[in-house]
């Protein structure tokens, strides 16, 4: 009894630090979606967020794995050993469309929060500094590297428009095309060139063709990035990029070699020679630890915001938190920050990172973050549940 008594304080201790702190965080994230960085070169934003843990106990290694903005927030040594992921990078042309400067606060307040519950019961929190999540894959470089090692569990929050505990995202692999033909007069000797771009076009339509028969959640989307130099030109070269998606590693596998079949049979037809090359990077489906986002859950919702564990009408992105998932117990819940027909990735979007809305979402965020990592380090006995779903999960 008296046990549950001094959780029930450390709870109402650490949301109550986050609203002594909310000033300064809401500041913090708006700074930072006012100077949009785009991934690797989000200098500002990590100077920003090093500082604020720095000024809050924390010690703070910068470049770590070798990528200038990524860092990592360490307080305390013991067991277990809680890491609270933030992302900082924005889009090009859009800024913070998908809100993670909200992301960025979020962590490192609920991080600095957690501190009350670490000086009393031990354990310790990391703040792990990830980079380029758009597309660089900085979480993948990160786990290569071994930052997850000793971790026992991973969090963090992504702003969306639902309330909802657990992440649906698909592995995802980019691929980059080029084919070469041969130039040629395109009246005068047509018969001589070798036309890059038709077997660009080929692709596609054996790609469209393919996507009546593949399963449900797979995806495949691309863009050509040269289509040729002058109406009056045989196209000598074109390119390509393409993103493959699917709900599983196995199957994405599968679908990788019949969408490369697509552009190997396009280049026999055209006699181009093809050359390609699959992203070094691989974005792991979500593999979301459900004892943790049920604890999450629970926290947000002793908040007044309702939350639901699985929402099958969210939409199906990639994260490279993904890939930390696979390594340790981790979770990507969503917190709602706009209403549900604003996209992410767009102006409205982007808008709404730097709302009242916003601020309330990470306010909430890092509230719950904070709870869930106290009752984390109160109950060994969760902890152990965390990590037993996971290896039976694997
Ligand atoms: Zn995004
Ligand atoms: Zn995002």
């Amino acid at each position: 009894m008296g046990e549950n008594l001094n959780i029930e304080k450390l709870r109402a201790a650490v949301t109550g630090e986050i609203d002594a702190q909310r000033h300064q965080l809401s500041e913090l994230s708006l700074k930072i979606h006012a100077n949009p960085e785009l991934g690797f070169h989000e200098v500002k934003a990590t100077a920003w967020l090093t500082r604020y843990l720095e000024e809050n106990g924390f010690s703070i290694e910068r470049g770590i794995c070798e990528l200038p903005t990524a860092f990592r927030g360490s307080y305390g040594q013991r067991k277990p050993t809680i890491a609270i992921l933030a992302e900082y990078d924005a889009l090009p042309g859009l800024g913070h469309a998908c809100g993670h400067n909200l992301i960025a606060a979020c962590a490192v307040g609920a991080a600095v929060a957690s501190k009350l519950a670490i000086d009393q019961l031990g354990g310790s929190i990391l703040v792990i500094g990830t980079p380029a999540e758009e597309g660089g894959g900085g979480k993948i470089i990160n786990s290569g590297e071994g930052v997850f090692n000793n971790v026992d569990m991973a969090m963090m929050v992504h702003p969306g428009v639902y309330n909802v505990a657990t992440t649906r995202a698909l592995a995802n692999q980019s691929l980059e095309v080029e084919f070469f033909g041969k130039a040629a007069h395109a009246a005068a000797r047509p018969e001589a060139g070798i036309n890059a771009l038709e077997a660009m076009l080929n692709s596609f339509a054996a790609i469209n063709s393919l996507r009546q028969h593949i399963k449900d959640k797979a995806r495949i989307h691309g863009i050509i990035t040269d289509g040729g130099q002058a109406a009056n030109i045989v196209p000598a070269h074109s390119a390509g990029s393409f993103l493959v998606r699917a709900e599983d590693n196995t199957y994405l596998d599968e679908l990788k070699e019949r969408v490369l079949n697509c552009f190997i049979g396009a280049a026999t037809a055209s006699g181009a020679r093809l050359e390609y090359r699959w992203g070094k990077t691989r974005y792991a489906p979500m593999r979301n630890n459900l004892t943790l986002a049920r604890l999450f859950r629970q926290n947000m919702q002793s908040l007044g915001r309702r939350m639901q564990l699985f929402n099958l009408s969210s939409a199906f992105g990639s994260t490279d938190m993904g890939n930390v998932s696979q390594l340790v117990p981790g979770i990507h819940p969503i917190v709602a920050i706009a209403p549900k027909d604003v996209l992410g990735h767009s102006p409205q979007f982007a808008e709404a990172a730097a709302s009242e809305a916003g601020i309330r979402g990470l306010v909430d965020a890092a509230k719950a973050l904070a709870m869930t990592a106290v009752d984390l380090v109160a109950n060994p006995e969760i902890a152990v549940k965390v990590k037993e779903e996971f290896k039976q999960s694997k």
